[in-house]
């Protein structure tokens, strides 16, 4: 049957792309976000709420308004620098806004909540591939909110029967293949949009953090995963919190690594320019290494990435940024 979704953040890039998914498949997204860094123009499937996911009174008229069958959050700060600098607005949104959420959850009597995690709780891998039970610990503010979050939906789940997927996203990337929408971060600080920005010729330079790692051609390797190949595992999720109850902490990557160079060729492959770039000291807080073992999202997801090399990811974000740029 089709069920209501209220997408908590739907109107940023992952979650855009989700409420597209669930479209696609009779699904009815509703948009809860409060616009702050998400696009009114990125919001076609539903039905759009501005509120804040701070405010009880902005959930309460949703829920009742709505009545969702599952809620999906999306809707916390990403930004790893600027979570150093303003650790407090982190916790109060992406720890205070889950707590509200899950409160008014409870007073509405909905017990289905998606919750993008991210591999950033694991902080810097002893064992690479990562699975889900290797410890956690961040090393950054967004990471430790991230982690909160999960262990406080743990204790939610086994004493208040709260059913909850926590999706540990590694690096998410590209865009809806038919161009429609893609990643609209500003200021934008991942490197597929950044290399892009470069080979289009605008933005100037790019920096490119960091050249003496311990990797094959000193780069960062990353685990990078297409946003629509995410959108399905969201789904799949959604559907397993209505026949299984308790909590899933679960990988999303595809365990192929990618280092910072080899994506600034596929960059110059698939736009056929050069990407200009200088080499800068490292980013603070980058882990050398990043790699998901992917075993328990094939399992319990049925996670099959389908646009996950970086050709195809690289392809489709520039098939959305291209004609924005004028180029
Ligand atoms: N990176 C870079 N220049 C940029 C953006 C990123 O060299 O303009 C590097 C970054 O240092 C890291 C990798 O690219 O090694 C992936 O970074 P991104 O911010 O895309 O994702 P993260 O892994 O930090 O979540």
């Amino acid at each position: 049957a089709a069920k209501t979704v209220l997408v908590v953040g739907g109107a940023g890039y992952i979650g855009a792309h989700i409420c597209k998914a669930l479209a696609a498949r009779g699904d009815r997204p509703v948009v809860f976000d409060n616009l702050s860094s998400g696009h009114r123009h990125a919001v076609k499937w539903g039905p759009l709420v501005e509120g804040d996911v701070r405010s009880r009174a902005d959930l309460d008229s949703a829920f009742s308004q709505y009545a969702p069958d599952a809620v999906m959050h999306f809707a916390a700060f990403i930004e790893v620098g600027i979570g150093e600098q303003r650790p407090l607005d982190f916790w109060d949104n992406n720890v205070g806004g889950v707590i509200t959420l899950l409160q008014a959850m409870k007073c509405a009597g909905n017990d289905k909540l998606v919750f993008s995690s991210t591999c950033a709780t694991y902080g810097e891998p002893e064992r690479l591939p990562l699975t889900e039970a290797e410890p956690q610990t961040p090393v950054s503010v967004y990471g430790r909110t991230k982690l909160a979050v999960e262990q406080m939906l743990r204790d939610v789940s086994r004493g208040e029967g709260l059913r909850y997927a926590a999706l540990r996203y590694f690096n998410a990337a590209g865009a809806s293949p038919d161009g429609e929408i893609g990643e609209e971060h500003d200021p934008e600080t991942h490197l597929i949009p950044n290399a892009l920005r470069a080979a289009a010729g605008l933005g100037g330079r790019m920096k490119l953090f960091g050249e003496d790692y311990d990797t094959p051609d000193g780069t960062c390797i990353r685990d990078y995963v297409h946003v629509m190949d995410l959108a399905d595992a969201h789904l799949a999720a959604l559907d397993r919190l209505f026949e299984v109850e308790g909590g899933l902490a679960c990988n999303l990557g595809t365990g192929n690594g990618f280092s910072v160079r080899e994506i600034l060729d596929a960059v110059e492959t698939v736009t056929g320019q050069r990407v200009p770039h200088d080499v800068h000291p490292r980013r603070p807080g980058d882990a050398e290494r990043l790699l998901a073992d992917t075993t328990l999202a094939r399992e319990v997801l049925g996670f099959a990435p389908q646009r996950s090399d970086p050709q195809t990811i690289i392809a489709d974000a520039w098939r959305f940024h291209a004609p924005r740029w004028g180029v």
